[in-house]
């Protein structure tokens, strides 16, 4: 009898998320966790107070399926400013479970069996397995440190007469890529070429150091073939409240909710009105959450360096991708159980997120969505290496 013998063999390759199981090691070990990325500390407290004063006041029933007007306006409002378009909130909005359920919306409500989606690896863990629930084929190019780039001449040969979508995610998790305007124009041109849709994936466009997010929908000709996905969750250290959104002109919007509709139906009703507390906070919070990341993303990479990483500098997110084969183990697997067993520090193995978890065997992914104690306990540990 085996553990996943009921499972369908869809998801048969997929396992357990490296997240579930390093965040185990991490409580098992009493490690401080570095792994999976989720901030140790709270989001605005007006937001939290919010979402409180919407359940005294009576919103506890089901939202509309495509999310409350109040969170749909404010999402069209900053949206449309960020990207320079006017988006309507009653056609182009749709709120979800999080990004994450909005990636497998995208997917399972554009895709026919055998369609074709262009990933760029190492990926979010759960790409490959949403195209595969929506029986799709996953093309996946693979991107190289240091700067871990978009080559646009194989996402030229990739392309086929099955290719449906490419799924792009910047700035990028785990690599901390931000896309340029050179590789945004690149994709766009192929997706006019090959009359392809892009899923954006942009849930860190608010934490950026180097460089500037810019939003692939808001380059010429592309709103139309775009579904630009976003979330509460890194922005305002909501990870635990899974709101997220879908943003796309009402013929793509109507593909997210087909599929939204029969899973999640709609999306906890208080927490929309936080939701919306929550975008209408301006531009002094975006500035006070670059500051402290900033001050997060150096302090550990800094360490990291000292200690004998290489260290690919983030340009955006909360992550750092590291070189650690100094320390001359043999693959990252055996590398993060070192650090958790006798260090005591829990990051991420990035071979789950790579079609050949081979390509990832140098690399480990710390998350510094951390308090600057924590960070510095952490570092404490980390000398532990030298
Ligand atoms: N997005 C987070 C990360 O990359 C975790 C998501 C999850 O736990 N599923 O660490």
């Amino acid at each position: 009898m085996n553990a996943s013998q009921h499972v369908c063999c869809r998801l048969q390759p997929f396992g357990e998320s490296v997240f579930a199981t390093w965040s185990r090691l991490a409580a098992e070990h009493g490690a401080v966790n570095l792994g999976q990325g989720f901030p140790d500390f709270d989001g605005p407290p007006e937001v939290i107070e919010a979402a409180h004063q919407a359940m005294q006041d009576g919103h506890n029933q089901y939202a509309p399926m495509q999310g409350v007007p109040v969170l749909r306006t404010a999402i069209a409002q900053s949206a449309g400013e960020q990207m320079g378009l006017d988006v309507n909130p009653d056609t182009d909005i749709t709120v979800t479970a999080g990004c994450t359920e909005a990636i497998s919306a995208a997917l399972l409500g554009l895709l026919n069996p055998g369609d074709e989606v262009i990933v760029f690896e190492p990926f979010y863990d759960s790409y490959p397995a949403s195209i595969a629930m929506a029986g799709g084929v996953m093309r996946p190019i693979t991107t190289r440190p240091p700067h871990f780039g978009i080559d646009l001449d194989a996402v030229r040969d990739a392309v086929n007469n099955r290719t449906r979508a490419i799924l792009l995610n910047t700035p990028h998790n785990p690599t901390g890529h931000v896309a340029t305007h050179d590789e945004l124009k690149g994709l766009a041109a192929i997706a006019h070429e090959h009359d392809l849709v892009v899923i954006a994936d942009e849930v860190y466009d608010r934490i950026v150091f180097e460089g500037e997010h810019r939003s692939i929908a808001s380059l010429e000709g592309m709103w139309e073939r775009t579904i630009t996905l976003r979330s509460m969750a890194k922005t305002f250290s909501m990870t635990g409240w899974k709101i997220g959104w879908a943003i796309a002109p009402p013929a793509l919007s109507a593909a997210v909710r087909a599929s939204h509709q029969f899973m999640t139906y709609s999306i906890a009703n208080p927490l929309q009105h936080g939701a919306a507390v929550a975008l209408g906070l301006g531009d002094s919070y975006y500035v006070g959450l670059h500051r402290d990341y900033l001050a997060r993303r150096d302090l550990l990479c800094n360490a990291l360096e000292q200690v004998g990483f290489g260290v690919h500098r983030p340009a955006g997110t909360y992550f750092v991708m590291c070189d650690h084969t100094n320390f001359g183990f043999d693959g990252s697997e055996s590398f993060c159980q070192h650090l958790v067993e006798h260090i005591g520090i829990a990051a991420i193995p990035p071979g789950s997120f790579y079609s050949n978890p081979e390509d990832g065997r140098d690399l480990v992914r710390f998350a510094f969505c951390k308090t600057m104690p924590v960070l510095e306990e952490a570092i404490r540990r980390l000398s532990l290496l030298a």
